[in-house]
């Protein structure tokens, strides 16, 4: 029989979405039983195990699931023995440190003899034993940043993104102590088969993540342009040139990165590119 990997991602939470929108991007259809623990894909050599995240590293530890798609907050926790073999963008997110907004806050000795409360005990005790503080940990599983108001704690160690949560209950944030995103982890003991599946999907994430990052620009230019457009354009290689109908005239096409886009729009107008077109790409294979 075929071998397959099995691979668990999120079954609600902020990571299954994009978890599922990932192995779609990668080619990956899915059947969809309601409700299922496991969903075989039709067109890959996988099957799809919904859990809760906090369970992922220890299935992926002892072999029920393969690999398995999480934050790094929750690999770095849960400390199993697992590999984490790629990023994945999203789910950005940190660990932080944070105070009442009234309280003045200097440096980490402001947690000597405090009480923390958090949901990553694993985190942040090695934290503070690192920095040497003794500080009281109060384990709660939700709702963390109501425990300064009422008096459970004196600081909070918890998930910030944006920091309108720790803001909107009346805390500020002093330390980060962890920088997250989405990862694919993978179990210890893979076999040749399996590491061979293992490297077909990986080699997809990596196209669908390089195709995220760039974008496909097109533009027209006089002739005599051609030479200091080329020169502003970081194409992989050098731009493809195509005559127009108008003489004189020609089209540019070439890749060009997300972030240097913006910097390079103003330099290509001023050289003298008109009609400038940006469009996604869908893969990209290097
Ligand atoms: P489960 O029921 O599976 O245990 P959960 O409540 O523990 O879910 P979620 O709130 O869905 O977890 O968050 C899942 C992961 O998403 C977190 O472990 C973290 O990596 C990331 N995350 C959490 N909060 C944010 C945020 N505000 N912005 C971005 N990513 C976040
Ligand atoms: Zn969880």
């Amino acid at each position: 029989m075929e071998k397959r990997l099995k691979i668990a991602i999120q079954k609600s939470g902020r990571l299954s979405d994009s978890s599922k929108a990932l192995l779609k991007e990668c080619g990956i259809q899915i059947k969809n039983g309601k409700n299922n623990l496991m969903a075989p894909a039709v067109n890959f050599p996988i099957d799809i195990l919904y859990l809760r995240d906090d369970d992922i590293p220890q299935y992926v530890e002892d072999g029920t699931a393969d690999l398995g798609i999480l934050g790094e907050n929750v690999v770095a926790e849960t400390d199993k023995n697992i590999i984490t073999a790629k990023k994945l963008g999203f789910a950005k997110c940190r660990l932080s440190l944070a105070v009442p907004k009234s309280d003045d806050y200097n440096s980490l000795l402001f947690f000597q003899n405090k009480k923390i409360a958090t949901s990553y005990p694993v985190i942040l005790s090695s934290f503070l034993k690192k920095n040497n503080i003794d500080a009281e940990i109060h384990k709660i599983s939700g709702s963390v940043e109501i425990a300064p108001n009422i008096g459970l704690a004196d600081a909070v160690c918890d998930i910030v993104s944006s920091g309108s949560t720790l803001f909107s209950n009346g805390l500020k944030e002093v330390e980060v102590i962890l920088q997250s995103e989405a990862v694919v982890v993978a179990n210890t003991n893979l076999d040749e088969e399996q590491t061979k599946i293992f490297e077909q999907l990986m080699f997809r994430i990596d196209a669908v993540k390089s195709a995220k990052k760039n974008k496909y620009i097109l533009l027209n230019a006089p002739n005599s342009a051609i030479p200091s457009i080329t020169n502003i354009l970081p194409g992989i290689k050098s731009p493809t040139i195509l005559p127009l109908a108008e003489e004189g005239w020609s089209s540019l096409h070439s890749v060009v990165n997300e972030e240097q886009f913006w910097n390079i729009i103003d330099e290509l107008k001023v050289a003298g590119a008109e009609g400038i077109l940006v469009i996604p790409i869908e893969k990209m294979i290097s």
